[in-house]
Formats: structure tokens, C-alpha cells, sequence
């Protein structure tokens, strides 16, 4: 496949946007080569400038779990944008997707819509430490919640990709109240809580990590977190970006069957429009603005057009729950594939999978925290992207990142991806 035009394209915006990209992953730094341009997607597939197909394992990176340009959305998309697009004002529409999610995550009362991730994560912070009156945070080497200040310390996916974790930008104040521990380390988070008594405002964790590959929490992590976070009166916050609404309809909770004091969300929840939320039990939600004195905001939160679409995805998430067990399916299929081809060619591998999530590591060893997610070969990961590219399957262009199964994936996708990767293993 040649992608000379998106080469052209490229070229062009480098001149007017920075690294020519809105976001830096996108730029392929990490594995060399230039950017592909898309210029439409629909199902499982990616068109792009050059009139390639590709089949999409990144899925706008997380959001598209019923395919691309999924026809509920986007009729809905089409009705709510001849009514108008924003008006910063209530609508009818805010409390119906409000009442879905609600209905669907447990362990919550009340959530509150805004326009990324990042902001999710950063007003939930904001939450836990005017509800708690401490200023700590501890979040865990690898997991990334967005690039507001306190989150970008050993950040993960991005951040390491670009070899900056701690980016310039970011005070030595703000660094100070985020606590860095391991992930899957009780006895290091124990010694914080222990180091930093009556401090500590709240844990953010992703409970299976997405963001230095598929990392699951080992068994009693969690519950332990819940554990010290109960006997510390501090907050445990889900960071449910990625697992929200993915691994079931109420997320990691749902799954794990630990129950978060904040949860937060993004991208699924808006159908791919730029959506985030945050969610809690009343007591927490009733300390936000206006009932409450912790200031959160937004001139385009729960703007109709993000609602519709998430609404239309929320609600086709609700009503076909077997949709959780057909990626659950169709991801394991491809783990098994994927695993037979690399034993096979004699390729050095590790496979994290948690439901519809999965990672490839070139390392034989167990990839459990950021230190041994850090010891995957990269020369063999561009390789295998590179390689995959010209195959015309397309995964995140940096080893630190989850692949994100889609519905919209046939059996007959997954062994074409299954035979590129065996006959790209052969040259790696
Ligand atoms: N949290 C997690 C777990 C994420 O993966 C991401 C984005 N990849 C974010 C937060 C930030 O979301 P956004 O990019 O929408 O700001």
C-alpha cells in the first residue's frame, strides 16, 4: 500500500499545526514514518487519502465499540443538528443520557457532563480534595488521565512515547501533591498512606491500564485500594476512560465488582463526540457547583449534539447486552490467533487481554507495571507496525497502547489480521 498523499499532507500541516498533529501520538514519532491521513471510516474500516482500506484497531481509541459511522448515532447526529448546536442552557436531552448512564454504572447518584477526559479526571480531583479538605493525590506510574498538570507525572502512552513524563509547564507545586506509586504494588501504596498520614485526597487509578498497554489489575489490588482508601477516609477514583461502557455496560466496577467513589468517563460516552463525565454517589455530586462550593464548569457541556450521539450509543450499549460477550468472544479468538502465529515464527511475546482490551508486548517476561511494560523491544514494535501497516491492518503507532476491538469486526477481519500478523513475523 502507498501513502503518498498522506505523506503531502502531512507536509502541510506540519507548517501550521505543531508536529503537524492536534495530538501528539498521532505523529508517529515513536515508530518512525509519517502520519496516516483519514478521509472517512465506517464498520470496522478506515478509508484514507490515498484510497487505502485498513482495518482499525485503534477505533478513535476507545470510542467506536459498534464500528465507525455506527447509523443510530449518526442519524441522530443529522435530526439534532437542524434543531440547533449548542445553547448553554438545560435540555430534556442532558437529563435522559444522564438517567441512562446513571441506570447503567453502579454505585453512582448523580453525574455531571463535560468535554473530554481530561477534564473528567481533572474536575473529579478538584471534587475529592474540596469533599476530603487535603491537597495528596496518588496516581500510578503508566496511567494517564489526560494532560492536566497534576496527572502529567510518569503519564504513560503519550508522554512516554515523547520521553518528557514530567513536561515542562508543570510547577514543582503542583508535582508535589501528586504521589507516584506502582501499579499492582499494595505494600508501595500502603507506605504512601503511611508517609503522608491524613493527606491524602484521593487514589486515581485505571482499574485495568490502558495506557502503557493492557495492564490488568492483579488479583486483591484493587480490593486492597479499596481497602486503604476505606481506612484513610480518602476517595478511590476509577478512571474509566477507557473501560467505561467497553468492558460492561457499567464498566470496571461492573466487571471487577469494586465499587469506586468517583468514577470517570470519556470518548464512549459520547458516541466519538468530544464528551467526558464524572459520576458519584449524592453525598460527593452535591459538593459541585451550584449546590455545592467546588467550582466545575463549561460553556458546551452537555451540548446537544454530544448528547445525542452519546445518548444513541449509550443506548444501543443498554439494549443488546450481549454485545459485551461477542468482543469478549471475538477479542479472545484474536488473542489465540495472535499467540499461535508469534509461537510459531519463534517471536519472543507476551499478551495482556482484559474483555475487548488487548496488548502485544515483544518481551517474555510478565508485563504487570510500567517498569516491565517499559522492557518490551521497540525496534521489534516498529517493525511489527510497519508491517501490519503495508498489510493493510492498522494498530496505535506506539507499543504503549491498547488495541480496542470493535463489534463491527467479522470473524473474516480477524483472520486477515491473523495472517498479516504471521506473515509479518517472518521478516521481524
Ligand atoms: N483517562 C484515560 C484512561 C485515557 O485513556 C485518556 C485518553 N486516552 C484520558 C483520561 C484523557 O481523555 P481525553 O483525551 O479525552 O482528554
Amino acid at each position: 500500500m502507498l501513502y503518498q498523499r498522506s505523506s503531502q499532507l502531512f507536509a502541510e500541516a506540519e507548517k501550521v499545526i505543531p508536529g503537524g498533529v492536534n495530538s501528539p501520538v498521532r505523529a508517529f514519532k515513536s515508530v518512525g514514518g509519517t502520519p496516516i491521513f483519514v478521509k472517512s471510516a465506517k464498520g470496522a474500516y478506515l478509508f484514507d487519502e490515498d484510497g487505502n482500506k485498513l482495518i482499525d484497531y485503534i477505533n478513535s481509541w476507545g470510542p467506536m465499540i459498534l464500528g465507525h459511522a455506527y447509523e443510530p448515532v449518526v442519524n441522530a447526529l443529522v435530526e439534532k443538528a437542524k434543531l440547533g448546536t449548542s445553547f448553554g442552557m438545560p435540555t430534556a436531552l442532558e437529563t435522559e443520557i444522564a438517567a441512562l448512564a446513571v441506570s447503567m454504572v453502579p454505585n453512582i447518584d448523580k453525574i455531571r457532563f463535560v468535554n473530554s477526559g481530561t477534564e473528567a479526571c481533572m474536575s473529579a480531583i478538584r471534587l475529592a480534595r474540596g469533599y476530603t479538605k487535603r491537597d495528596k493525590i496518588i496516581k500510578f506510574a503508566g496511567c494517564y488521565h489526560g494532560h492536566s498538570d497534576s496527572f502529567l507525572i510518569q503519564a504513560g502512552s503519550g508522554a512516554i512515547t515523547f520521553g518528557s513524563p514530567n513536561s515542562p509547564g508543570v510547577t514543582a507545586g503542583t508535582a508535589k501533591d501528586t504521589l507516584l506509586a506502582n501499579y499492582n504494588d499494595l505494600a508501595n501504596v500502603a507506605s504512601l498512606f503511611e508517609a503522608n498520614k491524613d493527606e491524602i485526597a484521593a487514589i486515581i487509578i485505571e482499574p485495568v491500564a490502558g495506557n502503557m498497554g493492557c495492564i490488568p489489575p492483579k488479583e486483591g489490588f484493587l480490593e486492597g485500594l479499596r481497602q486503604l482508601c476505606d481506612d484513610n477516609n480518602t476517595l478511590l477514583i476509577f478512571d474509566e476512560v477507557m473501560t467505561g461502557f467497553r468492558l460492561a455496560s457499567g464498566g470496571a466496577q461492573e466487571l471487577l465488582g469494586i465499587k469506586a467513589d468517583i468514577a470517570c468517563f470519556g470518548k464512549v460516552i459520547g458516541g466519538g463526540l468530544p464528551v467526558g463525565a464524572f459520576a458519584a454517589r449524592n453525598e460527593i455530586m452535591n459538593y459541585l457547583a451550584p449546590l455545592g462550593p467546588v467550582y466545575q464548569a463549561g460553556t458546551l457541556s452537555g451540548n446537544p449534539l454530544a448528547m445525542a450521539a452519546g445518548l444513541a450509543m449509550l443506548q444501543s450499549l443498554h439494549s443488546d447486552k450481549a454485545i459485551f460477550s461477542r468482543l469478549e468472544e471475538k477479542t479472545a479468538y484474536l488473542e489465540k490467533g495472535i499467540a499461535k502465529v508469534l509461537n510459531n515464527n519463534k517471536i519472543i511475546h507476551t499478551i495482556n487481554r482484559v474483555g475487548s482490551m488487548i496488548s502485544v508486548h515483544f518481551d517474555a517476561n510478565p508485563v504487570f507495571d510500567f517498569n516491565s511494560a517499559k522492557n518490551g523491544d521497540n525496534d521489534t514494535f516498529k517493525k511489527f507496525f510497519h508491517g501490519l501497516l503495508k498489510e493493510g491492518v492498522y494498530i496505535a503507532p506506539s507499543a504503549y497502547e491498547t488495541w480496542f476491538i470493535t463489534d463491527a469486526l467479522t470473524y473474516e477481519d480477524l483472520d486477515f489480521t491473523i495472517n498479516a500478523i504471521d506473515k509479518v513475523s517472518k521478516d521481524l
